[in-house]
């Protein structure tokens, strides 16, 4: 997987460019937590599950129907009618962005370049996929990060995954201004 801080800052990237006001903390909070949900399913090695099962790492919380269920449990118990109100968003719409913002985690884990695929049609298919372009390096886990290969793992993140971020962050205000303008006229 890419490291937790590369999937949190596209999430978040998501977040600003879903976002016409000022969001609450919760907001931001969520959109953070959405990003590493799906990477909870790493418990299940300490409890013998082989990484390969629909239970695995990778599996079940890697895919699309569960981006989709989270997204919409997370719009429906999480947010109030004033929270929405506050946010100027409909609950579908704040739904689709968490839903989004989950699906965001399957891509760039389909994007690198070790481990297994990512389960992104369970539970009705199990079969693992990658990305046909994998440009991510896959990230070490504990010490190793401060090594040459975490260097590098963080060099490929900063190009595949921080640039992409802020480029979208970019686009969003770029196209809200010019429909301001447009509005204005
Ligand atoms: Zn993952």
């Amino acid at each position: 997987m890419p490291t937790i801080f590369s999937h949190a800052i596209f999430s978040t990237a998501l977040g600003a460019a879903y976002a016409t006001e000022p969001m609450p903390a919760r907001f931001w909070v969520w959109a953070g937590l959405c990003s590493v949900l799906p990477d909870l399913d790493v418990i299940a090695f300490a409890f013998g599950v082989p990484y390969r099962s629909i239970w695995g790492h990778r599996g079940f919380t890697h895919s699309l129907v569960f981006a989709i269920l989270a997204g919409w449990v997370i719009a429906r118990w999480v947010f109030h009618d004033e929270d929405l109100k506050l946010m100027k968003c409909s609950r579908a719409s704040l739904a689709i962005f968490f839903s989004l913002a989950l699906a965001s985690h399957l891509a760039l884990d389909s994007l690198t370049n070790g481990g297994l695929g990512v389960a992104i049609f369970a539970p009705f298919d199990n079969t693992r996929y990658f990305a046909p372009w994998r440009p991510i390096r896959v990230s070490p886990i504990g010490a190793d990060f401060f090594s040459l290969r975490g260097l590098l793992v963080l060099g490929s993140e900063i190009v595949w995954i921080w640039l992409p971020a802020l480029a979208l962050i970019l686009l969003a205000k770029l196209y809200r201004r010019a429909s301001l303008t447009k509005q204005t006229d």
